[in-house]
């Protein structure tokens, strides 16, 4: 069972901040800003790719609100509000989870960095990707 199933049943505390029947959020034990929380369904779902659609949609309307809600309550700049689905992109624990991260200054503990790759087809990519 993964670390996020086991906060949902109980079996390890968290600094619970909001819960409904769908969701839980409680703050990262490894906060990078003040305030970092994670959003998690209470059903498993590996990664946002699995997620049922309807426990995505209620997830990110919690997750919008709750960032909303974090950034006045803490008089944050701006946050991050960021999703690693499988290991590739950064996910560590396999239950899908959203980081809400707020932002005070680019001193804090977030990094996300863009580096353009050189060589790739962008019309060839669009007819590939473009959906009818
Ligand atoms: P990922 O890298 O998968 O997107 O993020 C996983 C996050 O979960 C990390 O930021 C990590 O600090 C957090 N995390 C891992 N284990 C625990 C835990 O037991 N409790 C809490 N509250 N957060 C955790």
């Amino acid at each position: 069972m993964d670390v996020f199933c086991k906060i949902v049943n109980g079996d390890i505390p968290c600094y619970k901040v909001y819960e409904d029947e769908v969701c839980l959020a409680f703050l990262d034990v490894n906060p990078v800003s003040k305030g970092h929380t994670i959003v998690v369904p209470k059903q498993h779902f590996e990664e946002a790719l699995d997620c049922d659609m309807e426990v995505y949609l209620h997830i990110m309307k919690v997750v919008k609100t709750l960032a909303t809600t974090w950034v006045n309550k803490l008089d944050a700049k701006g946050c991050n509000i960021v999703t690693n689905a499988k290991e590739v992109a950064g996910q560590t624990v396999p239950h899908f989870h959203v980081h809400i991260i707020p932002r005070y200054s680019d001193e804090d503990g977030y990094r996300a960095e863009y580096v353009k790759q050189e060589g790739l087809d962008l019309v060839e990519i669009m007819h590939v990707l473009t959906v009818e």
